[in-house]
């Protein structure tokens, strides 16, 4: 497997998948959007696809306790990922309104869902059959991608997670508190760790990545070096 370096960045000979799991508010996604970039690779955002649920849950005016409604709901419903981001439910195009803080607790609940856990896994798989994808989440290592070539553990300490939220905040100009935000990181982590159904944890052949106290491009880095390692041994 060779690793070529080009002005734009790094061309992989073999096509992998990488997984990244954590915490919200982690940079998941930002870090796996500047991956894709660097390896001319597609991201696949499972959290999205959750928040994409809940959102048309809510659309539709089901509440998020009626389990058999929402699998029923599902049952006739079409998703699409496309290759922005953007995800097609039915006929409905969701990107930008999936990322409001209603959005994300009700996506932490109906993420509980066993039946809704088992189509979005399917979703998933089918999607990244073909390799090239860095595809983020919460159960990537260990449920979705178990054969994924590198597999990382994402995390931050909840304080300066919040504090990376409430600071990109302030950049959007959205009024926001920082005490508000922690207290939310901390209750859908709560949330996540301790459901029944693929709660989130590190696999057991994860790599640590505790980016608390490193910045975007270290955090990139160290990934790329880990992949190059991976590539190097194989
Ligand atoms: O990553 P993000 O914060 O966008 O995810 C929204 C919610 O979706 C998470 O709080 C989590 O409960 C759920 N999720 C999940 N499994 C994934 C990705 C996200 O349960 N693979």
């Amino acid at each position: 497997w060779l690793w070529l370096i080009k002005d734009t960045g790094y061309y992989l000979m073999k096509k992998i998948n990488i997984a990244i799991d954590g915490p919200s508010a982690a940079g998941k996604s930002s870090v796996a959007e500047r991956l894709a970039d660097s390896l001319s690779y597609v991201h696949l955002d499972t959290g999205s696809m959750y928040r994409a649920i809940a959102y048309y849950v809510d659309y539709k005016g089901f509440s998020l306790n009626d389990e058999e409604a929402i699998l029923a709901l599902l049952n006739e419903t079409e998703m699409t990922v496309l290759n922005d981001g953007t995800i097609k439910v039915n006929d409905l195009l969701l990107k930008k309104e999936l990322y409001g803080d209603k959005i994300s607790l009700m996506a932490s609940d109906v993420s509980k869902l066993l039946g809704v856990r088992k189509a979005m896994v399917a979703l998933q798989q089918k999607i990244a059959a073909n390799k090239g994808y860095i595809v983020d989440g919460r159960d990537i290592c260990e449920v979705v991608l178990p054969d994924a070539e590198v597999k990382i553990y994402l995390t931050a300490s909840a304080e300066a997670r919040a504090m990376r939220r409430y600071k990109q905040n302030q950049e959007k100009g959205i009024e926001s508190n920082y005490e508000d935000i922690l207290k939310d990181i901390e209750k859908r982590d709560y949330q996540d760790m301790h459901r029944e159904n693929s709660p989130l944890r590190q696999a057991n052949d994860a790599t640590l990545v505790d980016s608390s106290n490193m910045s975007l491009d270290e955090t990139v880095d160290t990934i790329l070096n880990l992949v190059k390692e991976k590539m190097e041994n194989d």
